[in-house]
């Protein structure tokens, strides 16, 4: 490591203490970017990369709210407005009882690369609470997502700050939102996105992150001549990014095998088909059940349980051609990533944040593996976010085949992005390098045109 990232990851840690993944965030860019300043020092004398460290704003707010029993809770609410410099702050709002700050402030600063790779006009941002909609009642959430909006809509606008979805955010919430935000403004505007088709909602928006992440794996194929025909897959998670990665890799000739959640995984040597992934997606998104239930009616595939005590997912120890992690942050450590190499894996797209701990990228990278980042990877969704608030702007809808055209060519000329700029860097092949400098070169030029604000 350099003295440079040394001196900056000292003063990352000093000023925003027991915040893990956040200095896991900062340090990969920061190494990134190391081999820019090398060559042009103007973004380091102008501390670009230490002003974007800093949120612009963070907000920090109580949600009280009754349940239907009368019962009085109490959650944390969160926005961190990370940048601005590029468009108004873009990005998901999370619900599970993990969120704290740390994860909001590592999964804001991915957000301003992402955005910018994109080529649309956003800058980055990311919220939630450690409120657990699991296994909760609809009108439990509506009562929680109208006291959370009570405070957000102070904060938020459709030319401020735009949220969406994330993990335990989809469409039902987000309708709960955007319904209080519309009460309290008395306005209808495009200040969420992820709405509803009939409500201002784009199509496509719901499959995006996972038909993106399977485009750039295409992407990344191609420069080798392969393709996703007949490949075997590995999916992580089986919430909205794992079932629309599964749904396009069926789509093209590829044969998804494993689906998760945080009780277990399953495995299925014939393939997830067209017909076992309509179950999983009414089971998990209409009945709101868990993954294990795959194995009550497709008897010949296997559930194996989450055993805390290991030190490697068993998930990713399955023989196989790619790997799609798409769950949460950290679910492939440097085990698993031996694992997948061992098992034959070229290619690891990363539908998820942050999915891969360090070491288990450097073992990707040391192994000449095509890996993909998510901050790359899975831009898809803020993508076809961006698409969502365009035709609102408009007043106007696309349809399906437009936006989905729209989707495969900025998830191509991101992946061109990133290919592009590994290779004037002298890291061919290093997507990690390409997204990074390729992500902050938009950012720091607008910061240094707009002055030190
Ligand atoms: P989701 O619909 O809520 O699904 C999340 C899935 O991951 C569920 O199967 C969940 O299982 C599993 N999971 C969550 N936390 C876990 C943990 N700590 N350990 C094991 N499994 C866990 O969320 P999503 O929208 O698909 O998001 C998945 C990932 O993609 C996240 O990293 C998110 O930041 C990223 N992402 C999402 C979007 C988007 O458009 N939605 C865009 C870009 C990136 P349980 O049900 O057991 O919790």
């Amino acid at each position: 490591m350099s003295d440079y990232v040394n001196e900056l990851m000292a003063m990352v840690k000093a000023k925003h203490p027991g915040e893990p993944e956040f200095h896991q965030a900062v340090m990969e860019v920061a190494e990134s970017l190391a081999l820019l300043f090398e060559k042009h020092p103007e973004y380091r004398t102008a501390k670009i990369l230490e002003r974007i460290i800093e949120p612009e704003r963070v907000i920090i707010f109580r949600v009280p709210w009754v349940d239907d029993q009368g019962e009085i809770n109490i959650n944390i609410g969160y926005r961190v407005e990370m940048n601005s410099a590029i468009g108004p702050y873009k990005g998901g709002l999370r619900f599970h009882p993990s969120v704290n700050l740390g994860i909001l402030k590592f999964l804001a600063f991915e957000q301003v690369f992402k955005n910018s790779l994109t080529t649309l006009p956003m800058g980055g941002g990311k919220g939630g609470s450690d409120f657990d909609p699991k296994g909760k009642s609809d009108l439990k959430i509506m009562r929680f997502c109208q006291a959370f909006m009570s405070e957000l809509f102070r904060h938020i606008g459709p030319n401020t700050d735009v949220p969406a979805g994330d993990i335990g955010v989809g469409g039902r919430e987000i309708g709960y939102l955007f319904g209080q935000y519309k009460k309290l403004r008395n306005e209808f505007s495009g200040v969420l996105t992820g709405k509803g088709l009939n409500w201002g909602g784009s199509l496509i928006r719901p499959e995006a992150t996972g038909y993106g992440a399977v485009y750039f794996a295409s992407e990344m194929l191609a420069t080798k001549g392969k393709t996703l025909e007949g490949k075997v897959c590995l999916v992580s998670g089986s919430g909205n990014v794992a079932q629309y990665t599964c749904e396009k890799l069926i789509e093209l000739g590829a044969k998804p095998v494993t689906l998760s959640d945080s009780n277990g995984y399953i495995y299925d040597e014939e393939g997830i088909d067209r017909e076992k992934l309509k179950f999983v997606m009414e089971m998990k998104n209409v009945r709101r059940g868990r993954i294990k239930e795959y194995t009550d009616k497709y008897k010949h595939a296997v559930y194996t349980p989450t055993d805390p005590n290991l030190d490697y997912n068993p998930l990713w120890n399955h023989k196989a051609d790619c790997a799609f992690p798409s769950a949460t942050q950290n679910e492939i450590n440097g085990k698993d990533a031996q694992n997948l190499v061992k098992n034959g894996v070229f290619c690891v797209s990363e539908g998820a944040n942050m999915p891969t701990t360090p070491d288990g990228v450097n073992i990707f990278l040391d192994n000449g593996i095509l890996y993909g980042p998510g901050k790359a990877a899975n831009a898809g969704g803020v993508a076809v976010s961006g698409l969502e608030m365009a035709q609102n702007s408009m007043r106007y809808s696309w349809t399906r085949e437009e936006v989905d055209n729209r989707l495969k060519l900025i998830m191509k000329t991101i992946h061109r992005t990133c290919y592009d700029i590994a290779e004037r860097f002298g890291t061919p092949g290093n997507y990690v390098n390409g997204a990074n400098i390729g992500g902050f070169l938009k950012v720091a030029d607008a910061m240094i045109d707009q002055g030190v604000v």
